[in-house]
């Protein structure tokens, strides 16, 4: 077969009807110019987020490009969700090392899905030659004055997590040879890692109810504390509270404990939200997590005294609390 064109690939693989001006979402051009024009609703703000995702530092090489073309939009649409907005627009720059039409037909169906369920359209992007790393940036909407922001949090807010914590980190922390799990259990871990479930609805419905929302990228410590930062206040976490799964349960109580609590306490690719709310809020959140079938768990308390404290069963605080992971540390 003949190799693909650039723009052979970018129409086969990634510009589809559905997603042209005229379907009624504010497409006034889509792909196919040098840029593309949308009709925001009138009155709203624009939340504009972008992710990268670079082979070998957050995927391997060798991924199911499914698994990696949900991924690439479910790391924004988690943004979009801690910011209470609503997705739209995406925008898709990659690099590609070939233009192997069954490794873009798998990324493209994970992607679509993804988008599709979320009513996201794609409307642009970049398509270069490269050592593959894929960035998406997206666009959504929120009415002023209401997106949820990391610096709202009040003491006496209550903490709350939605979902279940660790999983996807444990599935490293597995194929490292730091712990064992079962077959099932590596099943279900390797799921979260790949297949995150962006926390959308529940950030649409936090709005008015959250006073400061962060979806946990980097690990719970790392991104509570920059909620606790911008609020310029500090927490007390009950290590017993925080959602895990069984099987990360099941380390914790094994010899590999120290590594399951890194796992999670800062082991990244959660994509769950983090949030605050004022305490007469409590009963509006337990509503909603019956509402949207989604557990969320109380975790623990702002404090007006800055730092992060998380507590055992008897109200000892552990320390020192595993770091967040940082690209650029040493
Ligand atoms: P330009 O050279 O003007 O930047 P390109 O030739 O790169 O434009 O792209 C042509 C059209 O295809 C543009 O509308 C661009 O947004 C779109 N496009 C390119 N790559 C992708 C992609 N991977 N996914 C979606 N649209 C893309
Ligand atoms: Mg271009």
């Amino acid at each position: 077969m003949a190799a693909l064109t650039e723009f052979e690939l970018i129409d086969r693989f990634f510009r589809r009807q559905e997603n042209d001006a005229g379907n009624a979402r504010g497409i006034v051009l889509g792909i196919g110019d040098d840029a593309a024009l949308l009709a925001p609703t009138p009155g709203s703000q624009l939340a504009a987020s972008v992710d990268m995702l670079v082979s070998g530092r957050h995927f391997f090489a060798d991924v199911d490009p499914e698994a990696l073309g949900h991924k690439a939009l479910a790391v924004n649409l988690s943004d979009m969700a801690a910011m209470g907005a609503t997705p739209r627009w995406a925008l898709l720059a990659g690099a590609l090392p070939d233009a192997d039409p069954q490794w873009l037909a798998g990324f493209a169906r994970g992607f679509f899905a993804l988008a599709k369920t979320h009513g996201v359209d794609l409307v642009g992007g970049d398509t270069t030659r490269g050592p593959l790393n894929l960035c998406v940036t997206l666009l959504g909407e929120v009415p002023p004055g209401k997106a949820l922001l990391r610096g709202g949090a009040l003491a006496g807010d209550s903490i709350w997590l939605s979902g279940a914590l660790g999983d996807a980190s444990l599935a490293l922390a597995h194929q490292a040879g730091r712990l064992v799990l079962t077959a099932d259990e590596a099943a279900v871990c390797w799921n979260a890692l790949l297949r995150p479930a962006p926390r959308v609805a529940l950030g649409l419905k936090l709005r008015g109810i959250a006073s400061a929302a962060i979806d946990v990228s980097d690990g719970l410590v790392g991104d509570l504390g920059h909620v606790l930062e911008a609020s310029k206040v500090g927490a007390v976490l009950e290590l017993a509270a925080i959602p895990r799964s069984e099987a990360l349960d099941r380390q914790l109580a094994s010899s590999a404990h120290d590594a399951a609590l890194r796992c999670l306490l800062a082991g990244g690719d959660d994509y769950e939200l983090c949030f605050t709310a004022a305490p007469s809020r409590d009963p509006s959140v337990i509503a909603l997590s019956a509402e949207l079938g989604l557990e969320l768990r109380r975790v623990g308390t702002i404090t007006a005294e800055p730092g992060l404290i998380v507590q055992d069963s008897l109200g000892r605080p552990l320390a020192p609390l595993p770091e967040a992971y940082d690209h650029f540390a040493a």
